[in-house]
């Protein structure tokens, strides 16, 4: 998506670590005209797809995916970072290391808001190695939901996330795919999109 991908090469900021920054408008201060265009566009290419439910994961993710909903008409879940697992049986629960914390966490969903019926899309604003979104899909599949597919707003596709995937069978919609980025001289290559 043009538009997003001028953003991140406007604002983005190339870390160590590969970690690229975009405070300015999605992960901190959000610009919610942009996600709207990230909404509509997810919205076109899924348009063929029962989605009845977004699944996303706190926090960065659920401001993209309550705007791109609006699109979808449909609610959104957030999977949310508990310190410990539930063990009472109301919750899916799922672990994910964090790429850019490096550390584990539970992640919980309530089973009152996911279920059998559910055909569910994915969304969240980055995808590194994959862990987040993988976390996601145990729980869908825990819940007996169908997995429609995945929304990303930023690939990093020289990290094994968004090939795990594809290769698993899942449809993965990245609106920006970054190839390389070079944290001395701040470039950013982006992988060509095929016009759909
Ligand atoms: P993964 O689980 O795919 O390795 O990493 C995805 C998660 O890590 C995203 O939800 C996002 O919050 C965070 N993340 C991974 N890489 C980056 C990055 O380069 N920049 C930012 N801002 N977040 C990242």
């Amino acid at each position: 998506m043009k538009l997003l991908e001028e953003r991140i090469r406007r604002d983005g900021i190339v870390k160590e670590g590969n970690v690229l920054k975009v405070d300015s408008f999605l992960n901190h201060q959000m610009d919610t005209t942009l996600f709207n265009e990230m909404g509509k566009e997810w919205a076109r290419l899924f348009k063929d797809a029962p989605i009845n439910k977004i699944l996303t994961i706190e926090a960065s993710g659920i401001g993209i995916a309550c705007i791109a909903a609006q699109h979808f008409g449909v609610p959104v879940v957030f999977a949310k970072k508990s310190q410990s697992i539930n063990l009472d049986g109301e919750m899916y629960a799922a672990q994910i290391e964090s790429f850019t914390h490096k550390k584990v966490y539970n992640v919980i969903v309530s089973q009152k808001f996911l279920g059998p019926d559910d055909h569910v899309l994915i969304i969240d604003d980055f995808l590194a190695n994959g862990c987040a979104v993988m976390g996601l899909i145990e729980i869908i599949k825990e819940a007996g939901a169908t997995l429609e597919g995945v929304g990303i707003a930023v690939e990093k596709g020289f990290q094994k996330g968004g090939r795990e995937l594809r290769d698993m069978g899942v449809r993965v919609e990245s609106l920006a795919i970054v190839d390389g980025m070079d944290a001395s001289t701040g470039s950013i290559t982006f992988r060509p999109q095929q016009v759909r």
